[in-house]
Order: structure tokens, then C-alpha cells, then sequence
């Protein structure tokens, strides 16, 4: 029997995800290893991730990764599979059986609740599919947001919060030109919302979207940034904060917020409030949403510690929709640990455990590792973590050879599973390339899967006409 990692026996790992954490550690895996074979495994037809799908489509040059990542696509040894189900389609006992270790980097997949009366109506919606929406993934291509009534709310304070706020604040000349699905661009283009609120339980030394994002929203064509200058007042324990050194981008988004205070009264066709200390408590409506009961909060705790503490003061504020934009949250895996409270796989260092216990052949990163934190780039750093780990466990690995993919094609033939080829994929991309052309945008995404595998199916029937004649 050849050793492991030798041209015999090659070090076989899947890989289940196709983000960043995904392309980040097969890079690692390539770069390092000896004879190693790299399987990644996608749900979608399409890879990338996040960067494909939660990245804005107005900030291109965020997804500039891309072209990093199809260059390790283009590595020996790598080999994409699209369009399965882990768990469903194939069992992750089953690829156990094919390979000598699985690393799952398949992200945070749904979303955090706010937990309150009234969150299921019509018109409350999770941030998440809003952006997935208009990023043109095909799980929410069928998600219908009414944008007929003046005034938008958006709980929390983060980037993608911003995101929503600026793709609903910008105008049809704004977006026009970007990759935003032509679905979500017709809607946006018939908004009524005048009125954007975008609402933070903590203060502004608090709020965790990142200055230069912030910025944009001072920035745009048809609508004003709005702050009360009293909601810039800080607490002892909040001055404390923004003087922290390490703490420079939260004083920087304070300047910002500070600028936007004292802009002169809006002029804009919209406006994009930004307030704080208020949380949502409670959605009422008829049948659908009307308005949302926000509870008034002080700051308690020590400085980096605070928490909002309900003062007992309550106001109401009419809305017609609602995105909730508390946080993304990983979904379990069938068949390995989970830890529902944080909604992640537990691990130490991206082994998986159970308990105390760490399970063999299994390892983790990204935001199913860590949780849903950080930039694209966080998650290089956090594979290479991973797979330092996986690296280090090679004398405890089963050297018998694994068969990889190969392994699972009677399953595949027998569950109907119709594979996506790194390939097919960019069949797929440079159809989706040449659609945008047409449309004077850098490309018009497929949003459906059958319409993605359709253009597969008349590139080969072109080609079969070639050969024939
Ligand atoms: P986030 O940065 O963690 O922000 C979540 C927000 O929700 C915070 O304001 C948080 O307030 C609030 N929140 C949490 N639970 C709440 C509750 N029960 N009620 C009310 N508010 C609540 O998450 P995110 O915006 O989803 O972003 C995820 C990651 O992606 C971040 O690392 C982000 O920077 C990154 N991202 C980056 C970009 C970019 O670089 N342009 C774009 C999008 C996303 P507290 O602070 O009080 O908990």
C-alpha cells in the first residue's frame, strides 16, 4: 500500500461549500500538502457563495475574490461538483466512505429571529432574503417585497443592514449598470419608500457597520442621510469606548454619523433616518404589516460591555415593511454535531467535537466554524487555521486509498443527480457574461436552476449538431 499523499494515494478531501472559507482552504490544501486531491461540493450550480450572492451588486470591486478563486479552481488536483446536496443528495457517511477527510465551509444559511409578536406578517421579512433576492439566488427568485408604502424599517446596525438600506435608498439610474437581478431591478425601479429607518437597540459608539459604508450613505443621488444630534450624546462609558485606541473604526463611523448630524435639512426625494436605542418589541397590522412598537433603551454596563436596557418608554411608527437584520445563523448538517445556541459546528481549531470528543476525518471553517463575523478575507486566515489542523492529524489518518468522487457516482446515477462541472459552470457563467452585455451590465444572472442547466443542455445539443454534421 503507497503511503498517503503520494501520485498513488493521494490525500482525498471534500470539501462541502463553495465561499470563500471553501476556496481559502482548498488553496491551503493545494499549496502544502503533497499528492493531495481537492472535491469541492455545492448545492448551488453556481459557486462563490457569499460573493455571488450576498456581496452588493453595487460594490463590484468586493467581488474581486472571485478571480482569486478561479484561479485555484484552475489548480491541479481541484475538481467542483455542483449542484448536490450534502445530506440529501448524499450523506455525509457516504463521503466519509470516499475520502480521507470532509471539511464543511457551507456558511451561516439562515437567518436570526427577533422573536416577537407579530414578526410572521406580511411585510416583516429577514434581511437575508431580501439580499438574496436581489443578488439573484435562485431560493428566493419567487420572494415578493411590496414597496408601495413610504416607509422602510431595518433593525440592526451592521453592514448588511446598510446594504439594504442603500440598495433600497438608491434610484433606478444608481443601480442601472450594476449585477443586480433584473427582477429585484424592476421592483426597486416602481418603489414608493420615501422613508428609511434604519434602527440600532445600542448607541452610535456601538453600531457594527464599518465607517466606509457608512459614508456611501451621504453619497447618494436621490436621498439624505438623517441623525438627531441628540442621539449622538454619549454615556461616560461610551466616550471610553471611542477613545480606545484599538477601537478607531468605531470612532470613525461616529465622525461620520457626527457629519450626517449636522447636514441641512433634507432635500432628497428619500431619506435614510438613522437611530438608536429602540427595539423592536412588537409588529401590528391588519393581515399585514402596519407599524412597529419600539421600546425606548438606556445603555447599562461597563465600557465594551454594554448592554441596552429597556427604559419602559414606547413609540409606535408606521411601516409598511420591515427587514430584520440581526444576523445570519448557520443551519445543521444531518448526520454532524451541532450547537443550536450559536448555530454553528463545534470545534477546536476546525476539528469537529462532540462533547468533549473530537469526531475523526471531520473538520470546519468559515462562518459554520466561527460564526457569522468578518470580511471575505477573514476566512483565508481561518482555513489555513483548519487545515494546519487537518494537516497536523495526517499520522493518525487511515492511509488506505479513497476512491473520492468516483466513489459516489452509482449514487449519483442512482438519486438522479445531475452534476455541475467547474466546466459547466463556466458555460454558465459566460452565458450569464453575455446575457449582461446585452443589458449594458457586467452580467444578468440565471436566477433558476433549470435555465442554468438549459444552458447546458443547448450547448451540448450545439455541439452534437457539430459533430454530426
Ligand atoms: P453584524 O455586523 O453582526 O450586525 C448585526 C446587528 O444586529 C448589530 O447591530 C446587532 O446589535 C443587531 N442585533 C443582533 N441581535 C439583535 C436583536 N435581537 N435585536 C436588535 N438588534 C440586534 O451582522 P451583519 O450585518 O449580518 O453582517 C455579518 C458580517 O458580514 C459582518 O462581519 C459584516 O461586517 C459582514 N459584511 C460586510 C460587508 C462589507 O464589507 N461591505 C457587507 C455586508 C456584510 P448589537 O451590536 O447590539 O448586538
Amino acid at each position: 500500500m503507497a503511503g498517503l499523499g503520494t501520485q498513488d494515494n493521494p490525500l482525498r478531501i471534500a470539501i462541502v461549500g463553495s465561499g470563500p472559507a471553501g476556496f481559502y482552504a482548498a488553496e491551503a490544501l493545494l499549496k502544502v500538502a503533497p499528492a493531495v486531491a481537492v472535491d469541492m461540493f455545492e448545492r448551488l450550480a453556481s459557486p462563490f457563495g457569499l460573493v455571488r450572492s450576498g456581496v452588493a451588486p453595487d460594490h463590484p470591486k468586493l467581488k474581486e475574490p472571485i478571480h482569486v478563486y478561479q484561479r485555484i479552481a484552475a489548480s491541479p488536483g481541484f475538481r467542483f461538483f455542483g449542484n448536490v446536496t450534502i445530506g440529501r443528495d448524499i450523506s455525509v457517511a457516504e463521503l466519509q466512505g470516499c475520502y480521507h477527510a470532509v471539511i464543511f465551509t457551507c456558511g451561516a444559511q439562515s437567518d436570526r429571529t427577533m422573536d416577537i409578536p407579530g414578526e410572521d406578517l406580511a411585510g416583516s421579512h429577514a434581511a437575508t432574503e431580501f439580499v438574496g433576492w436581489y443578488n439573484g439566488h435562485p431560493d428566493y427568485r419567487d420572494r415578493v417585497f411590496d414597496l408601495s408604502g413610504s416607509t422602510a424599517v431595518i433593525v440592526g446596525q451592521g453592514n448588511v443592514a446598510v446594504d439594504v438600506c442603500r440598495i433600497l435608498a438608491k434610484t433606478a439610474d444608481e443601480l442601472r449598470g450594476s449585477d443586480i437581478a433584473a427582477h429585484a431591478f424592476e421592483v426597486l425601479a416602481q418603489s414608493k419608500i420615501r422613508d428609511i429607518v434604519m434602527i440600532g437597540r445600542r448607541g452610535p459608539a456601538q453600531a457594527k457597520f464599518t465607517h466606509p459604508e457608512l459614508r456611501e450613505l451621504g453619497s447618494l443621488a436621490d436621498c439624505d442621510p438623517v441623525v438627531n444630534v441628540r442621539d449622538l450624546d454619549l454615556n461616560a462609558a461610551s466616550r471610553a469606548e471611542l477613545a480606545d485606541k484599538s477601537n478607531r473604526a468605531a470612532q470613525k463611523s461616529y465622525e461620520v454619523l457626527q457629519q450626517f448630524a449636522a447636514r441641512p435639512a433634507p432635500t432628497h426625494r428619500r431619506r435614510c433616518h438613522i437611530e438608536f436605542l429602540k427595539t423592536p418589541i412588537e409588529l401590528r397590522g391588519k393581515g399585514r404589516l402596519e407599524s412597529v412598537m419600539l421600546m425606548h433603551n438606556r445603555l447599562t454596563g461597563e465600557a465594551s460591555h454594554q448592554v441596552a436596557e429597556p427604559t419602559g418608554e414606547t413609540a409606535e411608527l408606521s411601516c409598511s415593511i420591515l427587514f430584520r437584520s440581526i444576523g445570519y445563523r448557520g443551519v445543521a448538517m444531518p448526520g454532524v454535531p451541532f450547537d443550536a445556541a450559536r448555530g454553528v459546528i463545534p470545534n477546536r481549531d476546525g476539528r469537529v467535537t462532540d462533547g468533549a470528543t473530537t469526531v475523526p476525518g471531520l473538520y470546519v471553517s468559515g462562518w459554520i466554524k466561527r460564526g457569522p463575523t468578518g470580511i471575505i478575507g477573514t476566512n483565508r486566515e481561518d482555513s489555513v487555521l483548519t487545515v494546519n489542523s487537518l494537516l497536523a492529524d495526517l499520522p493518525q489518518f487511515d492511509t488506505a486509498a479513497r476512491p473520492g468522487a468516483e466513489g459516489l457516482q452509482a449514487l449519483f446515477n442512482a438519486r438522479s443527480v445531475r452534476l455541475v462541472s467547474y466546466a459547466d459552470w463556466q458555460k454558465i457563467d459566460a452565458a450569464e457574461i453575455r446575457r449582461g452585455e446585452a443589458a449594458g451590465k457586467s452580467r444578468e444572472k440565471f436566477t433558476r436552476l433549470q435555465d442554468m442547466l438549459g444552458v447546458l443542455a443547448s450547448e451540448e445539443q450545439a455541439s452534437a449538431a457539430c459533430v454530426a454534421a
